[in-house]
This record gives C-alpha cells, structure tokens and sequence, in this order.
C-alpha cells in the first residue's frame, strides 16, 4: 500500500497539539502565519542534506531528521539567536512509512527541547534530500557576526574536535566506528545555549562545519585579521584520543561534522562566559589569538611551527578530505 503526499503531511508532520502560542496558523493551509515579536530581529537559516554526501547511505532515518535539523540550529547558535519555527522540504524515493516514522521521530525529538515548532515544507518525490529552514529572534544590536574579531583576542572553541570525522573515516574504509564517535557524526549537539550566552558581547562566532582551519578561516578574512593558533591545545574526546592516533591533527584541523562553535571574545567577558559553559557542562577551551597580520599561524606548545596542508570540505571542489 502506497500512502499519499496528504497522507505522509497529517501522519507523520502534523502535530495536534500547539507547541508555541506565536504560531498563529501551522501545517494544512496554504501558507502558516506567524507572529513576530515587535521587539526582536528574524534570523533565518537554511541547510540540505542529500545522501551520501552529507550523511553516509547507511544513516538511520532518526538521525537524517536530526541531523537535518540539527545543523541548522546550529547556524542559529553561531549568530546568537533562539529558535522558534522550522519549514521542511523533503524529497523522498518513495513513501516508506518505517523511514517517515524514524525520521519524524528524530526531527522531533531534538525540536521539543528549545520548542521549535514546524510550520510547513513540501513533499516531492525523487532522490532523497532534506532541506530545514530554520527561524529564530535576537534583539536588534545582539546577533553575533564574523566580523567582529579583532587583534588581541583569544579564540576558543566549544566541545571537542574531529569526533566526526574519525567515525566517518571508519565508516568510509568499512570499519566499525567508536559509538561515542558515531553520535557525533549522527547526532550533532547544537550549541544553541552557548550561543545565547553569547549573543550581545560582540563575539565574533562561526560554527565549525566544513572543518576548524576552513571556518576560523572565514572569520578571519571578513574581519581583515589572522591568528595564531595552538595546536596542541585543540580538545579531544577520550574516545577521539584513544583511536584517532597521527590522524588526530588532520580530523581536528580539517574534518567536517563538528558543529561546535569557534569564537574571539574581548577579555573582560571570558569569566563570564566560562561560568555559562561550566554551568552547562560544555567545556570551552582557548586555542589561539586574533593577530593583526592575515593568514594562520599554527605553532605547537614548544613555538615550533607546522605547515597545514589541504582545505576544508567544499563541495565544488574535489581536494576535499570531508
Ligand atoms: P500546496 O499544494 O498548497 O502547496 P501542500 O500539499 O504542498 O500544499 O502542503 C499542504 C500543507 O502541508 C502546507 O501547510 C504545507 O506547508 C504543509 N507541508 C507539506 N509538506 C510538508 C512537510 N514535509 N513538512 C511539514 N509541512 C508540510
Ligand atoms: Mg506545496
């Protein structure tokens, strides 16, 4: 029995109850109407998975529809912004119930938390690929921006490095990845808290998802500054430590999938932040300083100086590791 697009819409998208009372008309008419509040700015980001290049073939349904979610929240965290209302445009080859299930079951799992309310999308039929639009408010003056590091600042980084791209390489050579490894591949945690915590301190803030060389990189070229940046003092996971080996520095520098925030912050806001991030039980670790010369500067602990080689994931070029 084939379901149809209608169907697919009341059973597996449509919730009954209301999630947010700023959803004024969700899913089932023609467009949803929405209330903005009068004192905030719309963020709105968008991302697309497809198969087989942005999650391996073998991913479950669950985790396509959070990760789909997931890294767009995530481009919310990076700009200081709370989430309220996702669009979805899901292209599928066919209508398997068993897949719509999971990845209901996924995108909504990780959507009730902040509340995030899905509002509408579109439905079609063809190779699988998963758009989300994603919307969210800062107060007018607060949205973080890249462009805003200046010469002096530490930079940091939240989380842990190149977890995802370890499991992703063991999945590519068909090995049996780390479990601890593999969550962060399939299930990326969104920095979002970190991100409010942030918003409005002038931070400058990118999130790492083409690799930490690569992103950092488009934070220093639109502020017109370079860094230094400490090597060694990247932070591992246990798991990461223990399997990554003399790949750890490849993963961490240019692996994609880390979705962790990577900011410059003026001195006299670090205490507080570190107090959020304890609080959260998020570690944040500095890992280098805003220069006023372009380009990065990598140095391990002893000052000696190493030569980063190759770029982060673009897929419109073919010299990717990603
Ligand atoms: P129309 O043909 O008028 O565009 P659709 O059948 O595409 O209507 O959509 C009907 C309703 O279902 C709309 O409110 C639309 O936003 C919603 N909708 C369609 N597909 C999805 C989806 N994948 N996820 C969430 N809402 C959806
Ligand atoms: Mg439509």
């Amino acid at each position: 029995m084939t379901i149809s697009e209608f169907d697919i819409i009341e059973r597996f998208f449509k919730r009954r109850t209301a999630v947010r009372d700023d959803v004024v008309l969700g899913i089932g008419d023609d467009a949803a109407l929405l209330r903005v509040p009068a004192d905030r700015q719309l963020v709105v980001a968008m991302d697309t998975l497809l198969a087989g290049r942005h999650f391996p073939p073998q991913t479950s349904a669950f985790d396509i529809g959070w990760k789909a979610l997931a890294v767009n929240l995530s481009d919310l965290a990076a700009m200081g912004a709370d989430p309220a209302w996702a669009t979805l445009s899901l292209t599928l080859p066919s209508a398997d119930e068993v897949w719509l299930e999971g990845f209901a079951k996924g995108l909504f799992q990780l959507a009730e938390r902040y509340p995030v309310e899905l509002v509408g999308g579109d439905t079609t039929r063809g190779p699988l690929s998963v758009t989300v639009q994603l919307h969210g408010f800062v107060e007018p003056g607060k949205a973080l921006r890249r462009n805003t590091a200046r010469a002096g600042q530490k930079l940091f980084v939240t989380g842990t490095l190149g977890d995802a791209a370890c499991a992703l390489q063991a999945l590519q050579a068909g090995d049996k990845p780390d479990p601890d490894l593999l969550l962060r591949l399939n299930r990326p945690e969104p920095r979002v808290d970190f991100g409010l915590a942030l918003a409005g301190t002038g931070a400058s803030v990118i999130d790492i998802s083409d690799g930490l060389l690569a992103d950092l990189g488009h934070v220093l070229d639109a502020s017109q500054c370079g860094a230094t940046l400490w090597i060694d003092q990247l932070p591992c996971s246990p798991a990461f430590q223990s399997i990554a080996g003399h790949d750890a520095l490849t993963y961490q520098l240019y692996g994609g999938d880390d979705y962790e925030l990577c900011f410059s912050v003026d001195a006299d806001q670090v205490e507080r932040l570190t107090r959020h991030a304890q609080q959260q039980q998020l570690p944040v670790t500095a890992i280098g300083v805003v220069e006023s010369q372009t380009g990065i500067q990598c140095v391990h602990d002893d000052d000696r100086l190493y030569t980063p080689q190759g770029t982060g994931f673009d897929h419109f070029r073919d010299t990717t590791d990603g």
